[in-house]
């Protein structure tokens, strides 16, 4: 018996919402391809190709002894760590799994039917998914011809029923970035009732970096996101963290479930700080290997979009073609017609052996495309 459809008692913007898309597993793509897992690269979700922290790893082992109970659930050992680390008080950081639950925390707290978010057109997408999850408009601005945040655009954007502003920075998918002077001029005019929240999940590959914890400081409702899915090798464990004004903080560890980061992460997190070393090369590695990429994209007249992130945007022609001919060959690789991209595919920064690896293929895959014109 097939029971009646529960959808016309459920929340009108639930339905409509579109899942997050993420990059392509390598297990599903070994399945279809008949391939060994092994033989798969994937460089679609700006992952660290170094793996976390040994140290980080040795902690989760050592923390497994303990996860029959449940984790503190106000992660006090890594926010103290963290405070102490930004110069702030504990009751300042908020710690959460991923800073896509941050996104969310943020979100829960002030988004409603007749609100507004207001961010660049070219960044993270699951800032229009909040929106569409608790039915408030999603208010994209473009970014600039370089393909920057368009700052001025945004502070013209804001009205009374702006909630939120996000700046990604740097920015995925374009890589790009907005400096210190810029950023002190759009916090030197973004009204009051309007909460700033800096996403920096990328932060640690840019140069300079700019400081955001300033407003934060001197009492600005700006919130500083940090993830440690990224430079830290860390994005199966799921731990990130915001550092914010006491009030903000007080609001997000409201709304946050009572255990939201697990033993493991928090245990991982705390020790991933301190390994300076294995940042500095997971970091190393992607500047050197970027310059890779764009000696290639060069060579093979391929035009690219200068990259301050762990990823690049090359422009390939037709990218879902681009991306199904690389996978064929092994290589996940990220489409981007889902931001109106459909000209670039996205890669994310790996080894040096998978980077030439990820050239090689391309090139054979646009001589393919070439041949079947
Ligand atoms: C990857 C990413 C995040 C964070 O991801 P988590 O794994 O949830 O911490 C946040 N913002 C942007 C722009 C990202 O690309």
């Amino acid at each position: 018996m097939r029971g009646m459809s529960i959808l016309p008692y459920t929340h009108k913007h639930v339905q409509a919402i579109r899942a997050y898309k993420p990059g392509k597993p390598i297990n599903e793509t070994a399945r279809e391809l008949h391939m060994d897992p092994d033989d798969i690269v994937k460089l679609a979700s700006n992952e660290n190709p170094l793996g976390a922290s040994p140290t980080a790893i040795q902690a989760m082992k050592h923390a497994t002894q303990g996860v029959n109970l449940y984790p503190d659930g106000s992660a006090y050992e890594l926010r103290s760590k963290i405070a102490t680390r930004y110069g702030v008080s504990i009751e300042q950081v908020v710690a959460a799994s991923g800073s896509s639950e941050l996104i969310e925390l943020l979100c829960h707290t002030c988004l409603g039917p007749g609100s507004e978010l207001v961010a660049a057109r070219y960044s993270f997408t699951m800032y229009p998914l909040m929106c569409q999850l608790f039915g408030a408009t999603f208010v994209e601005v473009e970014n600039k011809p370089d393909w920057s945040h368009d700052l001025q655009a945004m502070l013209r954007a804001i009205s009374p029923r702006t909630r939120i502003v996000f700046i990604t920075n740097p920015t995925n998918p374009v890589g790009t970035m907005v400096q210190q002077a810029e950023l002190d001029e759009f916090m030197s005019q973004v009204p009051e009732h309007v909460i700033v929240a800096f996403d920096e999940a990328y932060i640690h590959f840019a140069e300079p970096q700019p400081d955001t914890l300033r407003y934060v400081q001197r009492g600005q409702n700006a919130v500083m996101m940090r993830t440690f899915s990224k430079a830290y090798g860390l994005a199966g464990v799921r731990a990130g963290f915001a550092i914010t004004t006491e009030e903000i903080a007080g609001l997000l560890n409201k709304v946050r479930s009572p255990f939201n980061t697990s033993s493991l992460a928090q245990a991982a997190a705390s020790v991933a700080l301190d390994d300076e070393q294995h940042l500095r090369d997971s970091v190393q590695l992607v500047r050197s290997e970027m310059r890779r990429y764009e000696r290639a994209f060069n060579d093979l007249g391929l035009s690219y979009i200068p990259s301050q992130g762990n990823f690049v945007l090359v422009k390939v022609g037709d990218g879902e073609r681009v991306y199904r001919e690389c996978l064929k060959r092994g290589v996940i690789l990220r489409p981007m017609s889902g931001y109106g991209l459909s000209e670039y595919i996205r890669i994310s920064i790996g080894t040096a052996e998978q980077n030439i690896r990820c050239l090689r293929v391309l090139e054979a895959a646009l001589r393919e495309i070439a041949l079947q014109k």
